[in-house]
């Protein structure tokens, strides 16, 4: 049996706002799986190595619940465009260019070594169209250590000249992507429509009956925008509400993820929490755009599961630090827009929904729980400028999610492997 044995300041999220702090404590897995955090090491663990990582932070990594991987080479443009005139112009030319295999190679290699080097060790991402480039995706994924779900995207209307699939295409292309996933142990798959305006009723229908026959997770995109709201209540009269478009065709279920529902009313949350949708919040991606503020802290206190996503590139930032600093700066945001009558998010709820709030999407338990895989990082602050005082862990843990210096993550385990440093 193999043992890791990291000793240091070891915080973690077990709660919505509660950390748990074990100073110059140990985190132990065996085989991987996670053993416990302790003051003093267990007698049986005496004669294993010990890691001694000093005065640094040892943290779980994240889970990004929602990103676009095809749009990483145009983060940070076009963001003075709002949501369907940046898609014509920036996302959907970008991603056409992944018919390419050789550009998905590289562009896809360098997006898997920057997630784990950001300390992100659980995705669920969008691809584009294209079955050959998803799978290479889902390999470069696999060989840095990433795990998680990955999307071939289903877009039968809409997208433009260069990325464009019939019907007949999308289910075809879908059903051989899926046969070729086999060959993946820690990425698989998960449906994803890009958003009802973009899929026709036809495929909606054999997307949520492929995901009842296969038991396959859905994500898609919900009530992000007015402009879009609109597009959609036009193109499905039939529907009272965003949500139904999904539902009336099996697609919303609790294994089901919606980034944004910024716009979503009672109505539409009530049905989110009544079936266990979840909601990826991206707050970076809903500023950039413009879409509006989501109310969070609204979701949280119905009782809505709620997740993080960078939402690169309608988000500017891969760094899920970024998230979660957004997120609580978002937060305060609806507190002002709300007259103040709304409470903002504290960094330890953020820090919450940006790793175990995710990680309970792919069956984690909270925190460092003992019996989950080991996904965990190491974080140095130990060239930040010094304050006059001494700072606490918790004082320590709080600025380097707002501040950080460069190369502060010195490893990362992912799945119970070390992948980084
Ligand atoms: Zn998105």
């Amino acid at each position: 049996m193999s043992v890791t044995i990291l000793k240091g300041n070891i915080v973690s999220a077990p709660a919505l706002g509660k950390l748990d702090i074990t100073e110059h404590g140990y985190l132990a897995a065996e085989d991987g799986v996670i053993a416990g955090v302790f003051d003093c090491l267990p007698e049986r663990f005496a004669s294993a190595p010990v890691e001694d990582w000093g005065e640094c932070l040892i943290l779980q990594s994240f889970a990004d619940l929602h990103l676009h991987a095809p749009q990483y080479p145009m983060m940070g443009m076009g963001m003075d465009l709002p949501l369907l005139e940046w898609l014509d112009t920036y996302a959907f030319p970008a991603e056409a260019q992944f018919a390419d295999p050789d550009y998905a190679r590289d562009v896809y290699r360098r997006l898997a070594h920057d997630l784990i080097a950001g300390g992100t060790t659980r995705v669920c991402l969008f691809s584009s169209l294209h079955r050959p480039a998803t799978l290479i995706l889902m390999e470069e994924l696999e060989k840095a250590g990433v795990t998680g779900f990955v999307g071939k995207v289903n877009m039968d209307r809409s997208g433009g000249a260069g990325l464009r699939e019939t019907t007949e295409e999308s289910m075809r292309e879908t059903l051989l992507w899926l046969d070729a996933c086999g060959d993946f142990t820690h990425v698989r798959p998960i449906l994803t429509p890009r958003f009802t305006p973009a899929c026709t009723d036809e495929l909606m229908a054999f997307l949520g009956a492929l995901a009842r026959e296969r038991n396959l997770p859905v994500q898609s995109h919900l009530s992000e925008n007015r402009q879009e709201i609109e597009l959609v209540r036009r193109l499905c009269p039939a529907c009272g509400q965003y949500w139904e478009t999904y539902a009336r065709y099996g697609l919303w279920t609790d294994r089901t993820l919606m980034a944004h529902c910024v716009h979503s009313d009672a109505r539409e949350r009530r049905a989110m929490r009544d079936t266990g949708v979840t909601a990826v919040h991206c707050a970076s991606s809903n500023n950039a755009i413009c879409s509006g503020v989501a109310p969070v802290r609204v979701m949280l206190d119905e009782g809505l599961k709620v997740a993080l996503g960078t939402d690169v590139a309608g988000g500017c930032s891969l760094r899920m630090f970024d998230a979660v600093a957004d997120t609580v700066k978002a937060s305060k945001d609806r507190r002002i827009l709300d007259s103040w009558q709304t409470n903002f998010l504290t960094v330890a709820e953020g820090w919450y929904l940006g790793t175990t709030a995710g990680a309970k999407f792919f069956g984690a338990g909270n925190g460092f729980a003992p019996g989950d895989r080991l996904h965990a990082l190491v974080l140095d602050d130990g060239e930040l400028a010094a304050p006059a005082r001494p700072l606490t862990v918790r004082e320590r843990f709080e600025r380097c999610v707002y501040v950080r210096q460069p190369d502060a993550i010195r490893a990362v385990w992912s799945d119970g492997r070390r992948v980084f440093g």
